[in-house]
């Protein structure tokens, strides 16, 4: 008859308690996950964090395990536990609001729940800078204890402010099942978040992958010239040959070094050894740095540059950065004819920084616009089309957008915007 009765301790009123805690825990991240709003704000997410665990409070109060004349016995403090060690204060007082006025305005008003809870709120919220520190396996062990802990200190405080009955279903359901469910509850949140954050590294992996091939990629297409440059000097090293063919291959393997060099500066000007790291950077000093190496090219065709930069913070690679304005930028002194300028601004707003490279060139016809950043596109002579390619490219991995306008004749605008970082 004991065995039984000891049985029926876990029973399916405490089921359904971790039944809504558990629900509202993957409802939260499920939302979190999948809509943007939430993950642009800390607030937010707090926000979010209150409401899915005040819903649980809620009916773990309405439909609780056993009612005692003094006492509801129910889980609400795994909900709130687990909000005050995730979420400190902030999180732990809306939720301490809640939950007295969802017990007063159900079962009455009762003093030794506010003494608990208010006890509960103020440890849990100390407690809470040193949880977060903790690892995750210390965290599993921590809130068990912690959440113990504080079950017997509010014993202690009820025995001694009323003549409370400890019954034995208030020893198990007040005292050992909250550190069980709190920690479970711990190790579902932690395996969550542990899930997104490794999807998320994938993700910002896979685009950098990308940008790694294209160097793979544009490496093969430096080898071609260079092995029609080691043909010819092999025929030049012949002996019955004349000054006129000597000269012909010469110039040959000369144009084709001027394109391997071509294709290095689209893809490598700036390329150093593991420069797949995202790093805060300041669009003002990159651009500066970028404007100042094209200065030479833009004097020599008669070309003028000018800048208008806002300082800004964006997260990238600098060494990527870099050489995607120097693309954009040079295709713009490239497409001017005679005298003109080419204009580079910046504009910061809310939460973006907008790059705009503005020339007064030769400009684009819609065949050409469309087939934009297409690879091996050029209409130069000694064009290699990458460029534009290895731009966007950059810009996407970095989260970017960007809208190119041209005219025939007028000139062309790209307009590049990042999330902004910080302002300063
Ligand atoms: P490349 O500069 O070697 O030709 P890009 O990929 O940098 O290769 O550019 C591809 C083509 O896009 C250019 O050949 C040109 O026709 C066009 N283009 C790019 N930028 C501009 C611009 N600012 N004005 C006019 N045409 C442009
Ligand atoms: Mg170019």
């Amino acid at each position: 008859m004991g065995e039984l009765r000891k049985m029926t301790y876990i029973n399916q009123h405490v089921l359904n308690n971790l039944f809504y805690i558990l629900v509202s825990i993957f409802f939260f991240y499920f939302l979190y996950d999948y809509v943007r709003f939430f993950q642009r704000k800390k607030v937010y997410q707090r926000l979010l964090f209150v409401v899915c665990l005040s819903v649980p409070l809620i009916l773990c109060m309405k439909y609780p395990i056993y009612i005692a004349p003094d006492c509801v016995h129910d889980l609400r403090q795994v909900p709130f536990l687990i909000g005050t060690f995730y979420g400190g204060w902030t999180v732990s007082f809306p939720l301490l609001l809640i939950l007295l006025l969802a017990r007063w305005a159900m079962y009455g008003y009762q003093f030794i729940t506010v003494a608990v809870y208010v006890m509960m709120f103020v440890f849990g919220s100390l407690f809470s800078p040193i949880f977060q520190r903790l690892s995750r396996k210390q965290r599993l062990f921590a809130s068990a204890v912690m959440t113990f802990i504080l079950a017997i200190v509010a014993t202690i405080l009820a025995i001694v402010i009323s003549d409370f009955q400890v019954t034995e279903s208030y020893v198990i359901h007040f005292i050992l099942v909250p550190p069980f469910a709190v920690s479970f509850v711990v190790l579902i949140v932690e395996t969550l978040r542990e899930a997104l954050l490794i999807r998320s590294k994938a993700i910002k992996l896979e685009k950098m992958e990308v940008v790694s091939q294209l160097a793979a990629s544009i490496s093969h297409e430096i080898r071609n010239p260079l092995t029609v440059v080691k043909g010819f000097m092999q025929l030049m090293g012949g002996k019955d040959i004349s000054e006129e063919k000597k000269e012909q291959y010469m110039n040959i393997a000369l144009e084709e070094l001027d394109r391997a060099c071509a294709i290095i500066d689209d893809y490598l000007t700036f390329a150093k050894p593991f420069p797949e790291k995202m790093e805060p950077l300041d669009v003002h000093h990159e651009l500066t740095k970028v404007i100042d190496m094209l200065r030479p090219l833009a004097n020599m065709s008669g070309v003028d540059i000018v800048s208008t930069l806002m300082p800004a913070k964006v997260s990238g690679n600098a060494q990527y950065f870099r050489q995607c304005f120097l693309n954009i930028i040079k295709n713009g002194i490239e497409a001017i004819e005679g005298d003109g300028a080419v204009y580079v601004v910046v504009y910061v707003a809310q939460k973006t920084v907008t790059i705009v490279v503005r020339d007064e060139g030769v400009g684009m016809t819609k065949e050409q616009l469309a087939r934009y950043g297409e690879p091996y596109f050029s209409t130069k002579q000694k064009g290699t089309g990458l460029g534009a390619m290895v731009s966007i490219r950059i810009i996407e991995m970095m989260d970017g957008t960007w809208t190119i306008e041209s005219e025939k004749g007028r000139g062309t605008t790209m307009k590049v915007t990042f999330p902004l970082l910080l302002k300063k």
